[in-house]
């Protein structure tokens, strides 16, 4: 088989490794080549917050590609080998020292932290958590007793103060908004993970804006926009990403705040696929273009992209899922990233085990579960659904969750 025969993925994270093996599930029988600029073998980021930072578990827990992965699906590596230029003309990619040319290529290059600019952000103690590198490095940092302040109150933010404080740390939780997780989740909801939080010792000071990080040549607070200091000796920043476009916009493939992509993945050059934090899909059933920065999505994009790469001709039609761990409240949320009117609870916020469906002109367009389980499927069928819906039925806990769309909503 030629060179140019290859299914070449740049991106060695989740998406990536899935897109080499939906390749070969669909029957690729030619040569992948899989280019990742971190040095390691495609692991998974979900645990860096987690498990990883809590010290319960190490790097190897957060491998996608086991041992023998490689080997298992006839994938060449090319590890800590960043590409650096793609000729769509030649169909060619370039690393330093080498070319390789493709028949298909499929980028997952994920996507970056953001670093704000304000004062202080580059002094030592100030991190940011994105890779298996800087989750060891914080790591080391959260000693008992060691006062940490987690700038950003969304998923990240969130789930490193609970594992900071589970670690021993002195903790407090900076961000906008009046509760955790405000704008995924609304105050509702957002409040009761507050008081979770308050309840584990986290301090919670939400509201004004950080204004600048303090310290002469290493962080020792931060300074908020009314005035306050919060002491810190380690400053986590959450603040989101920024998708990792370099490359593709050099290219001169059409993006905006993503990839562009139809619904089989497929860029503006046809022999080019998006799957992951990167891609912004045409979502078959959002009837619009949708990217998300999730593990679920890449997973099961990067599986789907690697299939059409290989000849498949498959739309990419699942629903945004996305889970998180914090302390022992376990949660999965199913939706779409778009505004809600309405929050429904089905369950108990003070025991904590609840499902909260989130409505928009009275039909579900997302739901979390938390600490409640193998109910996330009706959740998405009822996303699916999008239709109005019976709240009394879906606030019942004595309704089965199999029967939500056959009550709430055919029998409306
Ligand atoms: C700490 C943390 C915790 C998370 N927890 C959750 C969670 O609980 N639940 C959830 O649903 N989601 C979670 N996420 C989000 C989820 O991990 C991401 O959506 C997912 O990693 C995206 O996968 P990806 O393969 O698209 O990108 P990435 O995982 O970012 O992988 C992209 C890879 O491409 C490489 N790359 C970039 N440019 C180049 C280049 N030019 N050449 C070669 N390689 C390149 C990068 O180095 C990187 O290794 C978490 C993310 C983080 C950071």
């Amino acid at each position: 088989m030629d060179e140019k025969d290859a299914i070449v993925i740049v991106g060695g994270g989740l998406a990536g490794a899935k897109a080499a093996e939906g390749a070969r599930e669909a029957g690729w029988e030619g040569p992948i080549r899989l280019v990742g600029a971190e040095p390691y073998l495609p692991y998974e980021r979900p645990p860096l917050s987690k498990g990883l930072l809590q010290g319960a578990d190490g790097p190897q827990a957060a491998l996608v590609a086991k041992d023998g992965w490689a080997t298992a699906n006839r994938v060449e590596l090319l590890l800590g080998a960043p590409a650096e230029a793609i000729d769509p003309g030649r169909r060619t990619v370039r690393l330093a020292g080498a070319e390789l040319r493709y028949a298909k290529l499929v980028l997952a290059t994920g996507a970056t932290p953001v670093r704000p600019s304000m004062p202080g952000a580059e002094l030592d103690g100030v991190l940011l958590l994105r890779s298996l590198d800087d989750a060891l490095a914080l790591r080391d940092r959260l000693m008992p007793g060691a006062r940490v302040a987690v700038v950003g109150a969304s998923w990240i933010g969130a789930e490193v103060a609970a594992s900071a404080r589970q670690r021993g740390a002195e903790v407090t939780l900076l961000g906008r908004g009046s509760v955790p997780l405000e704008h995924a989740l609304g105050t509702e909801i957002g409040g009761f993970y507050g008081r979770v939080h308050a309840d584990h010792g986290v301090t919670l000071r939400l509201g004004p804006d950080v204004a600048g990080i303090e310290g002469s040549d290493r962080a020792t607070g931060v300074r908020l926009a009314d005035g306050e200091t919060v002491p810190a000796d380690v400053v986590v920043l959450g603040l989101g990403v920024r998708p990792s476009l370099g490359l593709a916009q050099a290219a001169g493939l059409a993006a905006d705040d993503g990839v562009l992509a139809d619904a089989r993945l497929t860029t503006s050059d046809p022999d080019v696929l998006v799957a992951g934090d990167i891609a912004s899909h045409d979502h078959p059933l959002f009837h619009g273009r949708v990217r998300v920065e999730h593990w679920g999505n890449a997973l099961n994009q990067g599986l789907a992209a690697g299939a059409n790469a290989a000849g498949a001709d498959r739309p990419y039609e699942l629903l945004p899922y996305f889970f998180s761990d914090q302390y022992d409240v376990g949660m999965e949320y199913s939706g779409w990233p778009t505004p809600f009117d309405e929050v429904l609870v089905r369950g108990s916020l003070d025991n904590g085990e609840f499902v909260a469906f989130q409505l928009r002109d009275g039909v579900v367009v997302g739901g979390a579960n938390v600490n409640v389980w193998d109910v996330n499927e009706h959740v998405q069928d009822l996303v699916r659904a999008a239709r109005p819906v019976r709240r009394d039925v879906l606030a019942d806990p004595g309704v089965d969750p199999a029967d939500w769309v056959r009550l709430a909503v055919e029998a409306d």
